[in-house]
């Protein structure tokens, strides 16, 4: 089957054979880091050790099976685990590797010379190892979790997609990439549910996440596409910053693409949320008038409360958006007022 979903208008969704091998696997090493983690604490209290937890299906390994699929894991968690996809370039590196190689059988090229991928370590081998073991007994419910992910997504991006990327590029001052962005759609990504890499832009996102499903799928899209496209507010932001000699607010940068991407898809939200619920005009009406709740995104923001940014997003940012002031006058205010 074609590992390529498509043709859609800005993104492309890619479910990848060797890209959700390795984000499961990291996702397993670090399931069994956790356990160990709790039982070393609780040994330390004298609780007693808690059951062996496992994320792994139903679906049992045979022996040799298991075997291999454990040495594997314990190759990820002594490797990787530890590790965080989003800034370890170790971790980048090889996740575009893999989705680089996609449609390989395999990665060292041993029948295919043009399936060398070359990668580092011994994670190659490691990789092909579990390859059978994934196929068997994962990669069906996972690759049907990701296509039904993006067919429920693709209607919105085919209806909104185009004008949605225009209008947030127009709103960070710069042009939309021309290439469609490269989406991988994996069972698991990591612990946020999505994230974004850069040079080259490629966001991975969780089919299976809670946080990931129905409408917020695209609000999570367009999300982690406004990392690389919002990069303009980031350099206005520290260039603000330095003329003032102040600190670069951790994370004003990342609560304005928040809040920017929700005001941005609010109609179209409140339109899908609707027509799940077979909404009439009333209900329609009384949802487009109601207080704006925080979105789920909202509580990735670590340094401050989502509350006060959002407080100042709406009094110096918003008329902004509402074309009212422009674009560096409002990144000044909101950084004298930070
Ligand atoms: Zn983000």
């Amino acid at each position: 089957m074609e590992s390529v979903y498509g043709p859609l208008p800005v993104f492309e969704f890619h479910s990848g054979f060797w890209v959700n091998l390795h984000h499961f696997l990291y996702h397993e090493a670090r399931a069994r880091l956790a356990v160990k983690n709790e039982s070393a604490a609780s040994a330390k209290t004298g609780t007693g050790g808690p059951a062996l937890k496992t994320s792994q299906s139903a679906t049992a390994l045979s022996a040799t099976e298991q075997k291999t699929w454990d040495q594997v894991v314990t190759y990820y968690a002594a490797n990787y685990a530890d590790k965080d996809p989003l800034v370890n370039i170790d971790l980048i590196l090889l996740k575009n590797q893999l989705g680089d190689f996609e449609d390989c059988a395999e990665l060292t090229g041993h029948q295919k010379r043009t399936c060398d991928a070359g990668l580092p370590g011994n994670v190659g081998p490691m990789l092909e190892a579990a390859a059978p073991i994934y196929r068997a007994h994962w990669w069906g419910d996972h690759d049907r979790a990701n296509r039904r992910w993006v067919a429920k997504v693709a209607p919105l991006v085919r209806e909104q997609g185009v004008g949605l990327s225009e209008r947030l590029a127009d709103i960070y001052q710069t042009q939309w990439p021309k290439e469609k962005i490269r989406v991988e759609v994996c069972a698991y990504a990591n612990s946020a549910g999505a994230y974004t890499t850069l040079d080259p832009l490629r966001v991975t996102i969780a089919s299976t996440d809670p946080r990931n499903q129905g409408p917020e799928a695209l609000e999570v899209l367009f999300h982690e596409a406004s990392h690389d496209i919002a990069q303009p507010v980031d350099q206005a932001i520290r260039r603000e910053c330095k003329q003032r000699d102040k600190p670069i607010p951790r994370d004003l940068w990342h609560a304005l693409i928040i809040y920017t991407t929700g005001e941005v898809l609010r109609p179209v939200m409140n339109d899908a949320a609707l027509e799940k619920g077979g909404g009439d005009s009333a209900a329609k009406s009384a949802k487009a008038a109601a207080p704006q709740v925080p979105y789920a995104l909202s509580d990735i923001l670590t340094q401050r409360g989502w509350e006060e940014y959002h407080l100042l997003l709406t009094m110096y940012w918003q008329p902004y958006l509402d074309g009212k002031v422009k674009f560096d006058d409002a990144i000044a205010h909101l950084v004298s007022a930070v």
